[in-house]
């Protein structure tokens, strides 16, 4: 399979190399070039899941050896790596809603599911490519991606890892798994403002020319973790199936039954993945597109006007903090029958005005396979409680505002069908808003979540995720803020550039 970007359907290049690149030079994203044909269902349903990873990697990964492609699956999906043995396991919640915990890697995180193996991938394309210099990983994070790419980038040689996160608006555990990040080519700093002002300082740093050349001279390339890189993306297709899977061996669903899929969203990478899922052949009924009160994503998907234009408001859901979803890109690009010059268009507009509208075949279309809805924090907390109270099961706030949305979907439209809904962290990770859900505001006010963390654990008798433990007392060793006009300098002075 070759790839080429959104904005200009020319210049192919390996899967490899567009790993390495992360972004296209003209600003848009790496797509695959043609469809892959769909998978046999009944082909796949003995596989484990390092099987099925390998089995869906296949027709994707060129610039690589199938030998690669294996050991690299077998390094990053290992039961050193992830705490169950089905890396994704599916819990039954109802008779007719599954919870996909997506949980289980070194971070508590989805993000982990790509991000164990990204730095595989960029290693290899590295070697592959011949490329010379060492690759800057450059990641802006709404509080999770910077954590996963943390630790699989941390160490790993001719790479460099450097995460900016906003000073606010992340939880204190995701602020403090970061700023205690151990390895000899990791730096972390906190940005002043939210996630898009992190993100925008990153996508400036990227399109600059000049310290292109600069980095390029000192034997440095930069590339990304964000999901923005093919190498994100594609790993998260696999648990989409993977569940399906599990649903059959259950004898939950028939071979063929339409399922419904939540997804708790920010940049629209991990829905995406369920989009290309359903491409290769997955019998998916609806991607239900769940937001919190920064819900741009739901108005677009009921309306077909994208409009930015609105105040980032912070949320007990951080990860979906977010108001510019850059995959949104791919997804149009894909609806469009790859119409380069439409995204352009919309992009330009949505850079220049703050929002577009896209056409109306294009708005048909993308409600046929997404749905959308928001639930605000106080919707949230209530999903919380009740999933606790009906199913003694915890679910952290992300999830929440995916089964909140998941119910409102069922009331307006009546469509019962089995549903996965997508659980992208552990409650651990935000342990003051779940025990606020749970036992109300009074009784534990004032307690820093890490207190928070053995109090949730006592009460539910989960246990605290091994990583977890002692967070509190490691050593904090970037402890930074800077603002987002210094982040080019804060990037030069990490590499040993100035000063
Ligand atoms: C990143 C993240 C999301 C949003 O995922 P996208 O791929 O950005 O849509 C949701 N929940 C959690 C816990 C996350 O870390």
């Amino acid at each position: 399979m070759q790839y080429y970007s959104t904005r200009s359907s020319t210049g192919y290049v390996s899967a490899a190399e567009a790993i390495l690149k992360g972004l296209a030079p003209d600003g848009g994203l790496f797509v695959p070039v043609d469809k892959a044909a769909p998978f046999n269902i009944d082909d796949l349903k003995e596989k484990s899941y390092r099987e099925l990873a390998l089995t869906l990697f296949k027709p994707f990964l060129s610039g690589y050896t199938a030998e690669e492609v294996e050991d690299y699956i077998n390094g990053a999906y290992s039961n050193d790596n992830f705490d169950h043995r089905a890396i994704t396991p599916l819990r039954q919640l109802s008779s007719d809603i599954s919870v996909l915990e997506l949980y289980h890697g070194p971070t508590y995180a989805f993000k982990d599911i790509a991000l164990q193996v990204l730095p595989y991938l960029l290693t290899g394309a590295i070697r592959n490519t011949g490329e010379k210099s060492e690759v800057v990983i450059l990641t802006a994070t709404s509080g999770d991606t910077g954590k996963s790419a943390l630790e699989g980038f941390s160490d790993v040689e001719k790479t460099r890892i450097i995460v900016y996160y906003p000073e606010k608006g992340i939880s204190a555990i995701q602020e403090r798994q970061m700023t205690t990040q151990e390895g000899s080519n990791v730096a972390v700093a906190a940005v002043k403002g939210n996630f898009d002002s992190a993100q925008s300082g990153v996508k400036a740093i990227f399109s600059s020319p000049v310290l292109g050349k600069t980095l390029e001279k000192a034997g440095f390339r930069l590339s990304s973790a964000n999901s923005i890189n093919w190498g994100r993306l594609l790993p998260q297709v696999v648990y989409y199936f993977s569940a399906y899977l599990e649903l059959l061996r259950l004898g939950r669903i028939r071979q063929g039954e339409k399922v419904n899929y939540v997804v708790p969203t920010g940049n629209f990478g991990n829905i995406l993945a369920g989009y290309y899922a359903k491409e290769l052949g997955l019998p998916v009924k609806r991607l239900i597109c769940a937001a919190n009160s920064n819900n741009v994503l739901t108005d677009f998907i009921r309306t077909g006007v994208y409009d930015s234009r609105r105040e980032l408001c912070q949320t007990i859901s951080p990860s979906m903090d977010i108001l510019v979803s850059s995959n949104l890109e791919r997804l149009l690009f894909e609806l469009t029958g790859h119409d380069s010059e439409k995204i352009e268009d919309w992009m330009t507009r949505l850079k220049t005005s703050g929002f577009y509208r896209v056409d109306p075949d294009t708005l048909t279309i993308l409600q046929k396979h997404f749905w959308s809805g928001f639930a605000d924090d106080q919707k949230t907390i209530r999903a919380i409680k009740s999933v606790y109270q009906d199913y003694s099961y915890l679910i952290d706030t992300h999830t929440a505002v995916g089964k909140d949305v998941l119910e409102q979907y069922r009331s307006d439209t009546g469509d019962f069908a089995p549903a996965v809904l997508l659980a992208t962290a552990s409650p651990f990770k935000f342990s003051g808003s779940v025990v606020e859900a749970l036992f109300g505001q009074g009784e534990y006010s004032g307690r820093s979540e890490f207190e928070l963390l053995s109090i949730l654990a006592e009460k539910t008798g989960c246990p605290v995720p091994a990583n977890l433990v002692g967070l509190e007392d490691k050593n904090i060793l970037h402890g930074r803020v800077i603002d987002p006009d210094k982040m080019e300098s804060h990037l030069l002075s990490a590499l040993g550039l100035t000063g």
